[in-house]
């Protein structure tokens, strides 16, 4: 296994004995999940088939800059729905709260994340954590053609991670040609008048906004950047106005993991965005944001290991926002040894029955391949 830890910050007293303490934490969660064979790399994107099953990585970054990281945290792989936060906010700067409001709600959906069907008593996406939503969401980035709204979604991207990322094209082009279902929904809310214009243009700039390529490491810095109010602690660059930063983490709390989100609140209790080629972040205001990569995914699209290593971080650090106490400002330093798993919450299934199954795997249909 790699271990890499990267000191970008001022070092303070201390500081090698904590380094020391974090990286063995990651290294045990890595070594304990690298064995879970659950979960299934996602199939509606073709392209994303060809991610292999075992990479795995995971990175923290503290508000300070620190850098820890185990496994393929180097390994390249596309941000799909990790954008949504990001351009959440750049729509939130461009149009104001108001008018992104009125457009798109901030309402858990309770459905997956490529729900077709609902959309709420106002016909607005329920929120921007789901594909209705973000596209809505994509649709307010100001910019006088389809090229030059991309350009300042890259641009929030690259600021918030400190570099200027790419994209890749197969799997571009891969979604643009099957993502039929994103069509429809994109061509229902230009019905209702939450998107306009060209919807094409649209789904070309959100498609490939899906595709930019990322690390775990990237994506830690970024939900560092979150972390640390919209200035990215590497480069020291203010890349998101803090204003927009409560917004983006509310709804990354209450509908990023989405049919998950109830239960995420719960067990890991951190705003928290997933992406469905195996990425999940998750920010702890003033203090860090971490990235967990691996691509099988669970029925709701969900990375199952990132699930796995973030309920043991919390449940090990009390990093739960809820678990307040006078010394939370020092989560990291409590980190001495991993905690043994977390429990699984009930399975409702197992009290329910059949129809309970049935009903969830009508949801999920055709996300994941064996
Ligand atoms: N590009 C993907 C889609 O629109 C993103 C979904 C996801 O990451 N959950 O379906």
């Amino acid at each position: 296994m790699t271990i890499k830890q990267t000191n970008t910050g001022s070092s303070g007293g201390g500081r090698d004995g904590l380094s020391a303490r974090v990286i063995d934490a990651l290294e045990q969660l890595h070594e304990r999940y690298i064995t879970c064979d659950e979960g299934r790399i996602a199939d509606y994107i073709p392209e994303l088939t060809k991610a292999d099953p075992n990479w795995f990585g995971i990175g923290l970054v503290t508000v300070d800059g620190r850098f820890y990281g185990v496994g393929d945290h180097d390994q390249a792989f596309t941000i799909q729905s990790l954008s949504k936060p990001f351009v959440y906010a750049l729509a939130l700067q461009d149009r104001g709260r108001e008018e992104v409001v009125r457009r798109v709600g901030v309402e858990p959906s309770g459905d997956a994340f490529d729900s077709i069907i609902k959309l709420d008593v106002h016909n607005r996406p329920h929120n921007p954590m789901v594909n209705s939503g973000a596209i809505a969401t994509t649709g307010m980035v100001r910019g006088d053609s389809p090229e030059e709204r991309f350009e300042r979604i890259l641009g929030v991207l690259g600021r918030c991670m400190g570099r200027r990322p790419t994209v890749d094209e197969a799997v571009y082009r891969s979604e643009k040609h099957t993502g039929h279902r994103n069509r429809a929904m994109a061509h229902l809310m230009l019905h209702f008048g939450v998107l306009e214009g060209d919807v094409e243009a649209v789904l070309d700039v959100y498609f490939r906004q899906c595709s930019v390529l990322v690390t775990t490491r990237d994506m830690a810095v970024m939900a560092a950047t979150l972390a640390n109010r919209g200035v990215n602690p590497v480069t020291g660059e203010r890349a998101v106005e803090q204003s927009y930063i409560r917004d983006t983490l509310t709804v990354m709390h209450t509908c990023g993991m989405y049919n998950y989100a109830g239960e995420w609140a719960y067990t890991v209790g951190l705003p928290a965005k997933s992406g469905v080629a195996g990425g999940v972040i998750a920010v702890l205001p003033g203090q860090f944001g971490i990235c967990v990569f691996s691509p099988p995914v669970d029925e709701r699209g969900n990375s199952v290991r990132g699930i796995r290593v973030c309920e043991d971080l919390s449940r090990n650090t009390g990093m739960h926002i809820f678990e307040t106490h006078p010394e939370r400002d020092e989560v990291l330093d409590r980190i001495e040894e991993v905690a043994d798993p977390s429990p699984a919450l009930p399975d409702p299934a197992q009290h329910l029955g059949d129809a309970t199954v049935h009903a969830r795997d009508e949801t999920l249909g055709g996300h994941a391949k064996e």
